[in-house]
C-alpha cells in the first residue's frame, strides 16, 4: 500500500482487478474528495444516503470504509496544494472513488484539477446518463422521451490543455508553423490552441458506448461530431467509430446506411453533426439511447440535455478508465449557494447510484433510486426542483436526503 501523509486510511480492503472484472470486498475503501464551494452541503447529505442504502441492502453484511483525500480549495488551504499526487495515487490504489465538484477559474490561474485527475488516472470515458424522474418540472413538453447515455471522451480534444497564451514566443512560432504547413494566414498576435484526437483515443471510447448498448439492450449508438468542418478531427472521430463497430462488433452492430439488410436484432450505429443534434435532442429525444462524441461537444450537450429534464440538480456522471473510475457529478460548485444548506444533492447521490452499479451492488442503487422518486413524487425537494414544480415544497439539501432515505426500502 502507497504511504499517504495527508489522508488516513480507514478499515477495510482494496478493490482488485483482474481479467477486466472489479473484485469488491465487503468492506471496499473508496476514497472521496468533498469538493469546493456546495460540495461540502452536497457530500454531507450524500454519504447519509449512500450509507443508509448499503445498510438497507446488505444489514451490517457490507460498508463502504470512506477515505477522505483532498484536492482543491480545502486541499490548497490546509497543505499548500490544489492535488496532492497521494490523491492520484489513492484515486489509482483504491481503483473506485468519489468527488465533488472543484473550482478552475476561466482564463489565468491553476489549469483545471477535474481535466489533471482524468488525464492522470487516464479516465477516458465521462459517462453521462440523462433520464426523466416522474413529475419534475421541465421546460420540454415531453421530458419522459429523453433517456440517453452520453460517452464523452475525457482526455483528448482541446481538453489536452495544449494552449499558447497571446503575443508569447510559443503562441507566435506555432502560428508562423502552422501558416507554412496550412497555407493559411493567422493573424498576429493569436492565441493558439491544439486539438489532439487520435484513433486509439476514439476507438476505445466508441467501443466502451457500444459495449454499454449490447450490455443493457439499447438500440442505438450515435456518433456525434463537428467532421462537416474539422474534418481530420471530428471527422476522423465519426469514421473511426464505424470503423471500431465493423472491426470489433460485426454480429451485433449496423450502420444505420445498412439497416435495410439487418434483422433487427442488431445496435444501430448512426451519425450526426453537433449542431444538428442539438436540435434532434429537443425535437426527437426518443430517437437517440447511447451518444458517442468528442471531449467538448459532450460538455455542452451533457447540460443542455440535463436541462430538458429538470436541471443540473440532478444529472450523475462517472469517469471510467479500464479498472480505475471517478464517479462526479456534472455540475460545478455553484459558489453563490455554498453553505447554504440549499444546494440539490441529487446529482451526486445519483453519482453514487453509477458507483453502487460499478461495483455490482444494484440492490443499493435500487434503494436509492426508490429514496429519490418517492421524495420527487412528495413533492417536497430542493428550490431548483421545487420552482419547476408547482405546489411543491421547498426542503434544504439535508432535508432532501432525509426524505429520501425515509423513501427507501
Ligand atoms: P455550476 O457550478 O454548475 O452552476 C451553474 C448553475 O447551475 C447554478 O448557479 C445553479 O443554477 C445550477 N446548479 C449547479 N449545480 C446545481 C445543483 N446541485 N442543484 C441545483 N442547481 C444547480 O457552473 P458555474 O457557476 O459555471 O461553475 C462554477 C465553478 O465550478 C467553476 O469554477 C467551474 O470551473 C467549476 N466546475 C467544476 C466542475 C467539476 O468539478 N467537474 C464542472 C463544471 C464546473 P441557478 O443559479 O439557476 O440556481
Amino acid at each position: 500500500m502507497a504511504t499517504y501523509k495527508l489522508a488516513a486510511v480507514p478499515t477495510g480492503d482494496r478493490i482488485g482487478y483482474a481479467n477486466d472484472t472489479l473484485q469488491v470486498p465487503d468492506r471496499p475503501i473508496i476514497p472521496y474528495i468533498e469538493g469546493d464551494g456546495t460540495g461540502p452541503d452536497i457530500w454531507r447529505a450524500s454519504v447519509r444516503v449512500f450509507d443508509a442504502a448499503v445498510r438497507l441492502a446488505y444489514g451490517g453484511k457490507r460498508q463502504v470504509a470512506w477515505m477522505e483525500v483532498f484536492a482543491g480549495e480545502k486541499s490548497h488551504t490546509k497543505y499548500g496544494d490544489w492535488l496532492p499526487a497521494e490523491t492520484i495515487e489513492a484515486c489509482k490504489e483504491f481503483r473506485v472513488s468519489i468527488k465533488g465538484p472543484l473550482t478552475t477559474p476561466v482564463g489565468g490561474g491553476i489549469r483545471s484539477l477535474n481535466v489533471a485527475l482524468r488525464q492522470e488516472l487516464d479516465l477516458y470515458a465521462c459517462i453521462r446518463p440523462v433520464r426523466y424522474f416522474e413529475g419534475v418540472g421541465a421546460p420540454v413538453k415531453a421530458p419522459g422521451q429523453v433517456d440517453v447515455v452520453i460517452f464523452r471522451e475525457n482526455v483528448e480534444d482541446v481538453y489536452s490543455g495544449v494552449e499558447f497564451k497571446a503575443g508569447t514566443p510559443e503562441a507566435e512560432e506555432l502560428r508562423l508553423l502552422a501558416e507554412k504547413l496550412s497555407g493559411k494566414k493567422i493573424r498576429p498576435g493569436s492565441a493558439i490552441g491544439i486539438k489532439p484526437m487520435s484513433a486509439f483515443g476514439t476507438k476505445r471510447l466508441v467501443e466502451a458506448a457500444i459495449r454499454y448498448a449490447i450490455k443493457h439492450k439499447r438500440p442505438s449508438v450515435t456518433l456525434v461530431h463537428k467532421g462537416n468542418i474539422q474534418k481530420f478531427t471530428e471527422g476522423a472521430f465519426r469514421d473511426w467509430g464505424y470503423e471500431v463497430a465493423r472491426e470489433k462488433f460485426a454480429a451485433q452492430a449496423i450502420a444505420e446506411s445498412d439497416v435495410g439488410t439487418g434483422d433487427g436484432s442488431r445496435v444501430i450505429i448512426k451519425d450526426r453533426i453537433a449542431d444538428s443534434m442539438f436540435q434532434q435532442m429537443l425535437l426527437r429525444p426518443s430517437d437517440y439511447s447511447v451518444i458517442a462524441t468528442p471531449n467538448l461537444n459532450g460538455d455542452y450537450l451533457s447540460d443542455a440535455a440535463a436541462a430538458q429534464v429538470g436541471g443540473l440538480g440532478i444529472a450523475p456522471g462517472g469517469n471510467v478508465g479500464d479498472g480505475v473510475a471517478v464517479f462526479e457529478a456534472t455540475h460545478g460548485t455553484a459558489p453563490k449557494y455554498a453553505g447554504l444548506d440549499k444546494i440539490n444533492p441529487g446529482s451526486v447521490i445519483l453519482s453514487g447510484v453509477m458507483m453502487f452499479e460499478y461495483l455490482g451492488w444494484q440492490p443499493v442503487c435500487d434503494h436509492i433510486v426508490r429514496g429519490i422518486e418517492r421524495a420527487i413524487a412528495a413533492r417536497r425537494v430542493t428550490y431548483d426542483l421545487a420552482r419547476q414544480m408547482p405546489g411543491a415544497t421547498e426542503v434544504s439539501t439535508s432535508a432532501f436526503a432525509d426524505q429520501i432515505i425515509a423513501g427507501m426500502g
